[in-house]
């Protein structure tokens, strides 16, 4: 199959390649790792995540995404023109077209940063979209029509909020507090009350699997393995869901800030379209449980999660890919 075009959700956690007919082709970790003394890529993705906490001193790990804007071009140019190969192999007849995201409050020098990058990965014509847009497309929100949908976006990095009218994105924030600012709060929780280190992809585990954005009454409890500060010693010790949620409290405090604030903006007509119709959560965010709960508890807006939340925006980049006509408002791209 000749692929011509192609989708990539460019996250701050997650890359995401999506290819129209196919569906989602790559998923792997926003990461890079690069050589200190000759400044080599090593590698990219998964592989390069393996290399997390366990580098030697000489490999440094990148997250060239880290709060939703391009910390470095050159990783980033990097890291699109290995997901570009990877998807559709390095030898190619044509070059593809692309629709990639970005953040809700990229600059016009970071959008251009990154269609050059793209181009430069080998791309024919780049489209950018901003990823609330794509999110809400994913998640199956008509865009286009005239009334007001909201959507909250929480992934690694960053949590973009928007209210999305007529293709358009009428008023929005981006806080960077998102999955990341979780997983620290678990391992900051965890040293303070139980005087034991644990790593970031051990907090993010714990958040994975006993996480809650409200207390539960259910017991769920879940052994996990520290390192004693006192002893300097391996030791284990059970968690429970309730504990979580008092780690991630201020976290989560600050998310549904954000939302309150974007409503605040809101005009009063498109704010009376969301209470009626809810708001929509997307990102690795959405399947923290409860969240929504929490999100309908202190705004008052009914809050539903969306169905695949990790992939609305690739899936959002597929529906622009074949509808570029539709969606023309919402895309831009340069000469
Ligand atoms: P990004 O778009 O920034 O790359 P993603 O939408 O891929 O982010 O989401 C990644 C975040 O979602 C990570 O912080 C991850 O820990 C979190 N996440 C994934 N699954 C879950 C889950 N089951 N519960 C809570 N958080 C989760
Ligand atoms: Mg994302």
């Amino acid at each position: 199959m000749i692929v011509r075009k192609l989708g990539i959700d460019l996250g701050t956690a997650n890359t995401l390649v999506f290819i129209p007919k196919k569906g989602i082709v790559i998923n792997e970790p926003s990461v890079v790792a690069i050589s200190e003394d000759d400044n080599r890529v090593l590698a990219i993705g998964a592989e390069a995540r393996e290399m997390l906490g366990r580098t030697p001193e000489m490999i440094k790990i990148y997250k060239p995404l880290k709060d939703g804007v391009i910390a470095d071009y050159r990783v980033t140019e990097a890291m699109i023109r290995y997901f570009i190969n990877k998807a559709i192999g390095s030898w190619r007849l044509f070059k593809p077209d692309l629709v990639i995201s970005v953040p809700v409050g990229v600059t016009s020098t970071e959008r251009r940063a990154v269609i050059d990058a793209a181009r430069e990965a080998g791309a024919r014509e780049v489209y950018v979209a901003r990823e609330p847009i794509l999110a809400a497309l994913g998640a199956g929100v008509p865009i286009n029509s005239p009334a007001g949908n909201m959507i909250v976006n929480i992934g690694g990095g960053t949590t973009e909020v928007a209210i999305i009218s007529l293709g358009g994105i009428v008023s929005w924030s981006s806080v960077r507090i998102a999955g990341n600012k979780m997983d620290e709060a678990i391992a900051d929780y965890i040293k303070r009350k139980y005087n034991l280190a644990i790593g970031e992809r051990t907090a993010e585990a714990i958040k994975m699997k006993i996480g809650t954005a409200l207390p539960i009454k259910k017991k769920e409890e879940l052994e996990i393995r520290g390192l004693d500060l006192g002893e300097g010693l391996p030791k284990n010790i059970v968690l429970n869901a309730n504990e979580i949620a008092e780690a991630i409290d201020l976290p989560l405090k600050d998310i549904v800030q954000a939302v309150k604030s974007v409503l605040a903006e809101t005009p009063p007509e498109l704010a009376a379209d969301v209470m009626e119709r809810g708001l929509l959560i997307s990102g690795g965010g959405a399947l923290l449980h409860n969240i929504n709960e929490l999100i309908t508890k202190v705004t008052g807006v009914p809050s539903f999660i969306a169905d695949e939340p990790l992939y609305c925006v690739a899936k959002g980049t597929g529906i622009i890919l074949d509808n570029l006509d539709l969606y023309k408002k919402s895309i831009s791209t340069y000469r």
